[in-house]
């Protein structure tokens, strides 16, 4: 993918997108700050959030460890993957050792970022996503576009279209209203339900201490997907872990309030390795760190692995609401994705080395973060490595310049005599690569008399 000024550019100029994104992000936003209101501890909680993410990232290797004996112990199978291919490899593997060639998925982030339904299809195996957002990206060849909304750049009249084309027991006269959608997935799904032996999932949070997995959603088909298959396989990032229930206790209040602005969730579902006669007789846990360890080795990056995906930072922010999710080439969008998609995958590629730019550093993000990430901080320290890294050209050129030009007080004041006798000359649009600057913005006037000559002139010729 082209850097993201590119990238974003046909979503800017996209009026429907934008009003879509600008619907959407501000209707959450507003439940959001709502619910977040009604507490008055929200600062302790977030606060707790923070602290528990801390300590569990500084003992991580402890705490995997007991998540794994505990899982173990209940019953299931824990896997390690260093990277999306072993991921991949270890879950299709999994899956054709059943003698299966579909699995329904619960809406997941990390079998996104490993590109799980591609390497799959490849295998001759079919994912079908259950989740209704997720379902309209995946029946429109689609990339998710927000962390919490995957489908919020589509309204209801191309989701219409979308069920008409791609699902044949659709009814010829869908509406387009949000009951008749839902039910029409709701039929068509209800077979890939009915007939799945075989089940793929993430998970909000691993509890270390007993081995459990938590999924928080709000339509009920994560339920379906992990208790009617045989076998459920779950694909969770190494940071999901959380020490103890108290802990999580934490995390199932900041979670919901962030995410869709609830109090609580519809569904909260755990499960414990395996009990006979109650759910998938097997269970595999895949733990993927695909780049984790070495975010957590970057003292300032490392926060971005508290994130908990509520999307709150993605509804506030004025870029993301512009640009959209797609231009960001993740399934990381928005703020975090901005800091998280540099730090996992380097910033070798024009697009990762401009991510760090996709803000404004407004620090909105950093407002609503229910665990604290200082966004803005790691944006601006992620900055400093992309020019390092290469690129940018003219703003390291331009900082040479500032360097050379402010480290001698005399040559400070030269150049601000001859800019004051040149201001005539100066034009209102700089040529280049400086013309980016001064598209969206007016150079400001330069004035006659620098500030340190007319101190000098009028206090007798004291130095400022
Ligand atoms: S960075 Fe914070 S606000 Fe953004 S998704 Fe993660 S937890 Fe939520």
């Amino acid at each position: 993918m082209p850097a993201f000024p590119e990238a974003s550019a046909a979503a800017v100029r996209d009026s429907q997108l934008r009003f879509n994104l600008r619907k959407a992000t501000h209707t959450i936003r507003g439940k959001r700050a709502a619910v977040v209101g009604e507490l008055d501890d929200w600062a302790e909680l977030r606060a707790a959030g923070k602290a528990i993410k801390d300590e569990t990232l500084r003992n991580l290797d402890r705490y995997l460890l007991q998540l794994e004996e505990a899982v173990t112990r209940a019953g299931g199978t824990v896997h390690w993957a260093a990277d999306a291919a072993e991921a991949n490899r270890i879950v299709a593997g999994l899956v054709k050792a059943t003698g299966e060639t579909s699995v329904v998925k619960v809406k997941s982030m990390a079998t996104q970022e490993i590109g799980l339904n591609e390497a799959l299809a490849a295998e001759g195996v079919a994912a079908y996503e259950t989740d209704l957002a997720e379902l309209i990206v995946q029946l429109g060849d689609d990339w998710p576009s927000h962390i919490l909304v995957p489908a919020i750049h589509r309204n209801r009249a191309e989701i219409r279209e979308i069920f008409l084309r791609e699902m044949p027991d659709a009814p010829r006269d869908l509406a387009d209203d949000p009951r008749a959608l839902a039910e029409a997935a709701r039929l068509h799904l209800r077979d890939r339900f009915l007939s799945a032996r075989v089940a793929v999932s993430g998970a909000n949070f691993m509890v270390a201490e007993t081995g459990t997995l938590v999924v928080l959603e709000s339509e009920g088909n994560g339920r379906m997907c992990l208790t009617l298959p045989e076998t459920l396989i779950s694909v969770v990032g190494i940071e999901k872990v959380v020490p103890t229930w108290r802990d999580l206790e934490v995390f199932l209040q900041l979670l919901p309030r962030s995410s869709t602005g609830e109090r609580m969730n519809p569904y909260t579902s755990t499960w414990t390795g395996v009990t006979p006669g109650d759910g998938p007789r097997e269970f595999h846990l895949v733990l993927l760190d695909n780049g984790r360890t070495s975010v957590l080795a970057d003292e300032v990056g490392r926060q971005a692995l508290r994130c908990i995906r509520c999307s709150a930072c993605l509804n506030v922010c004025p870029v993301y609401e512009r640009a959209g999710g797609h231009a960001y080439g993740s399934v990381y969008p928005g703020p975090i994705g901005a800091i998280l998609t540099p730090q996992l995958r380097g910033l070798d590629s024009p697009l990762d080395n401009s991510l760090p730019y996709a803000s404004t550093l407004c620090g909105a993000c950093y407002d609503v973060c229910p665990v604290a990430i200082d966004i803005p901080s790691v944006l601006v320290d992620l900055r400093a490595k992309a020019v390092r890294a290469g690129g940018h050209r003219a703003e390291r050129a331009g900082m040479r310049a500032a360097r050379w030009l402010f480290s001698r007080e005399v040559r400070l004041a030269r150049a601000q005599r001859l800019a004051g006798r040149l201001r005539r000359f100066v034009p209102g649009r700089l040529p280049g690569p400086g013309a980016a600057w001064t598209d969206t913005r007016d150079l400001p006037p330069i004035p006659e008399e620098s500030f340190r000559d007319w101190w000098t002139r009028t206090s007798g010729g004291a130095k400022p």
